[in-house]
């Protein structure tokens, strides 16, 4: 076999390489075939190659999460904080508000929520983004990480609203419902000065 250089070949001749290499026939076995194709339709033909290649030696038939792995490894663009991200805001992990009282998470999804002084008003991680910043996380499997979500729709709006992304909203509106519920009464920063101010000099820099 040829290990030098890039032969030109597409994901499916790469992935059948693969299963020969293995002493397996994809065809005898479509779905799972076809299955690993899927999973591998994102990944760079030079890298998924590679990974294929240092593969190769291995006595097992490895799993497809060692290709996966051994494709992140190889990726340069798999590095979190590779392209802006409104979401995000390039972290690629997405998150939420919750109230938390004895070890019991609800959800906030609301600027409407009433808030409550009996708990606490926190952020959590939700999933993963559907941005380039999120495939930093693809491969947590059985971990909320490795799950691709949308921020809550009111967080996205109000970040569009303030010009910045649903991330930096989230921390924003947790403290917004801890001020409220500890009866301190400023004004949300999400509708306040701080952002009246802060669009005020974004307008001015971009002037
Ligand atoms: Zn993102």
């Amino acid at each position: 076999m040829n290990g030098v250089g890039f032969p030109a070949v597409n994901r499916l001749e790469i992935m059948e390489r693969h299963w020969y290499n293995h002493n397996r026939d994809p065809y005898k076995n479509k779905n799972l075939f076809e299955d690993q194709l899927r999973r591998v339709s994102h990944i760079d033909e030079h890298v998924l190659f590679k990974a294929v290649e240092l593969l190769a030696g291995e006595d097992v038939f490895p799993k497809i999460k060692k290709v996966l792995y051994h494709s992140m490894v190889l990726s340069p663009k798999t590095e979190v904080g590779t392209v802006d991200c409104n979401k995000c805001g390039s972290n690629g992990l997405i998150i939420g508000v919750v109230f938390i009282k004895d070890n019991i998470n609800m959800d906030v999804v609301s600027y409407d929520h009433v808030p409550r002084p009996d708990g606490n008003y926190t952020t959590r991680i939700v999933g993963r983004c559907d941005c380039e910043n999120g495939r930093a996380y693809e491969l947590v499997n059985g971990n909320v990480m490795g799950k691709i979500v949308q921020p809550d729709q009111f967080l996205v709006n109000a970040a569009a609203k303030n010009g910045w992304d649903a991330t930096f909203e989230a921390n924003v509106a947790a403290q917004h419902f801890r001020d409220k519920a500890d009866g301190i009464d400023r004004k949300g920063l999400s509708d306040g000065p701080l952002a009246q101010l802060i669009n005020k000099l974004m307008g001015e820099a971009s002037e």
